[in-house]
């Protein structure tokens, strides 16, 4: 059984009390968690106020990237356990995890690399004697919470840019996959990171909140749901600080005529059926041109009969269960919302009888989706993918734009100025053209509308993290009027 523990100011802790964590596939208890009090919350962030203060805002930026840089060494090294640990939490492949750890380990390099290069720049003034320059400044403590789809990568595109510009962090994962964030906290302490630098608290939503409302708090990047995304906010307004935030999606997956099919179903098929459809960025509408409706629609039911299920830490598996039993009774509601509303179901619709003891949940495809049924208006966060007919461009520009949500969106076609120019139509953070799910450390990533905002990752994850101080010097040696605002 693993014993995750906090850390706090640098401390492996066991918490006064404990929770279980339930490994998604076999049913079993594999895992006992801390679960955080308010004290916690607070020594954390207390922690994480006195390395700020005491020894991070000023460590030189050289030493920061070396510290990050060797815990992006650390990462890679237990690159397998941890991505078996991640595995047993929340049911995703191995094939995936692993390669989350390597993405985990990008990330802190590519920001390594800035931490010693976050210039200001010099303004040029009106004025003969007076010299102006900007610097970039660390907020202080950033909170910093996450959803369990993808503990560590969700982490990973927070806390180097966040540590990078000098802040020192206090996270708090999600309940129902807490255990390598735990773990990420201690290979931080290994790494040399000085102790308050990096604090982790773990517990359920209470714990979320209290870290968010913490006075002590100066920035907030949250990741999750866009309920719970408002509430967050709500938090950060009462006390005016800053936030990010990246929350749910409904992304259109948009393939006409021209497109290159094998690619696209391919791309389709990445879209909404890998991670069992528990991912933000999950394709789960796909908007169809009329011609190819048919072909398409019948290579994406072979190809999702075709799905193998089964043990995640198998890395022949291709989809695993869903993380939680809270998760696997929405989906099953929303398929049967879709079969309510009258969409076809054109496979799947059932929970799977999958290996073990697994909440395995069939792919489920609808076709003949129109955009005002549940299934195609409602983040569904598992492997349901609803088709949607179109008969030109401008229609699939009108049916992918008519959600509350802009997280991403996928284009296929062969054709570049079709290309271009439905990309810039499109109301999304991430645009896809001829590819889906497909990240880099360089390339910023965000949503906007009921996706959140804010950008993570690529050089705009800096200024989430920083604000701009504005210096004005006089050097003139002469005295001014004291009575008139010099402009
Ligand atoms: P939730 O919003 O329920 O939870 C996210 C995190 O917030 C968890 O750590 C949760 O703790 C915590 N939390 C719960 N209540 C509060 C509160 N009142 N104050 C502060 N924190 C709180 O999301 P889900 O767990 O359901 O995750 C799925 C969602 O995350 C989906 O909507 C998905 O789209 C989104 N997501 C967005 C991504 C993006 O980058 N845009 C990436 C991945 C997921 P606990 O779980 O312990 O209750």
């Amino acid at each position: 059984m693993k014993r995750a523990r906090m850390i706090i100011d640098g401390r492996a802790e066991d918490g006064a009390d404990r929770f279980a964590s339930i490994n998604p596939y076999t049913g079993q208890e594999w895992a006992t968690v801390p679960a955080a009090t308010p004290g916690d919350v607070g020594r954390a962030v207390d922690a994480a106020r006195g390395a700020f203060h005491e020894t991070w805002r000023t460590t030189p930026g050289v030493r920061r990237a070396q510290l990050m840089t060797a815990l992006a060494d650390l990462l890679e090294a237990h690159g397998d356990a941890l991505a078996t640990m991640e595995s047993s939490d929340n049911g995703k492949v191995i094939r995936e995890t692993r390669n989350q750890m390597t993405f985990a380990a990008r990330n802190l390099r590519f920001f390594a690399g800035y931490a010693d290069k976050i210039y200001g720049r010099t303004v040029p003034l009106d004025h003969p004697g007076m010299f102006d320059f900007t610097r970039r400044r660390p907020y202080g403590v950033a909170g910093i919470v996450t959803a369990w789809n993808s503990p560590i990568a969700l982490l990973a595109n927070k806390l180097p840019a966040a540590l990078a510009t000098g802040n020192t962090v206090v996270v708090k994962p999600s309940e129902h996959a807490s255990v390598t964030t735990c773990e990420l906290g201690l290979l931080a302490a290994e790494a040399g990171f000085p102790p308050g630098v990096v604090n982790v608290v773990t517990g359920d939503g209470a714990v979320g909140d209290a870290l968010t409302a913490h006075p002590g708090i100066d920035k907030i990047s949250f990741t999750g749901g866009s309920a719970t995304g408002a509430r967050v906010a709500e938090a950060a307004a009462r006390r005016l600080i800053p936030l990010t935030l990246e929350l749910g999606g409904k992304s259109p997956n948009i393939v006409f005529d021209d497109a290159d099919l094998d690619r696209a179903i391919v791309g389709a098929v990445a879209g909404i059926f890998a991670a069992a459809g528990q991912t933000c960025i999950a394709g789960s509408r796909l908007l169809v041109h009329r011609p190819i409706y048919e072909q398409v629609s019948e290579a994406i039911v072979a190809r999702a009969r075709a799905i193998r299920l089964g043990d995640p830490l198998d890395p022949e598996t291709e989809m695993g269960p869903v993380a939680n039993r809270p998760q696997f009774d929405r989906i099953l509601a929303l398929i049967e919302a879709g079969r309510d509303d009258g969409a076809t179901l054109l496979t799947g619709g059932h929970a799977a009888e999958g290996p073990g003891r697994g909440l395995f949940i069939q792919p489920t495809v609808f076709g003949d989706v129109s955009p005002d049924m549940r299934v195609a208006a409602e983040e569904i966060f598992g492997p349901v993918l609803s088709i949607i007919p179109f008969d030109d461009e401008d229609e699939a520009v009108r049916i992918a734009n008519a959600t509350d949500y802009g997280l991403a969106a996928g284009v296929w076609t062969r054709d570049l100025d079709r290309a271009h120019r439905v990309a810039d139509r499109l109301e999304a953070g991430s645009i896809w053209v001829n590819t889906y799910r497909s990240t880099a450390a360089q390339a910023p990533f965000g949503g906007v509308k009921r996706s959140g905002y804010g950008r993570e990752r690529g050089e705009e994850a800096l200024a989430e993290y920083t604000y701009v101080q504005n210096v004005m010097i006089d050097y003139s040696g002469s005295a001014r009027d004291p009575f008139s605002i010099r402009t």
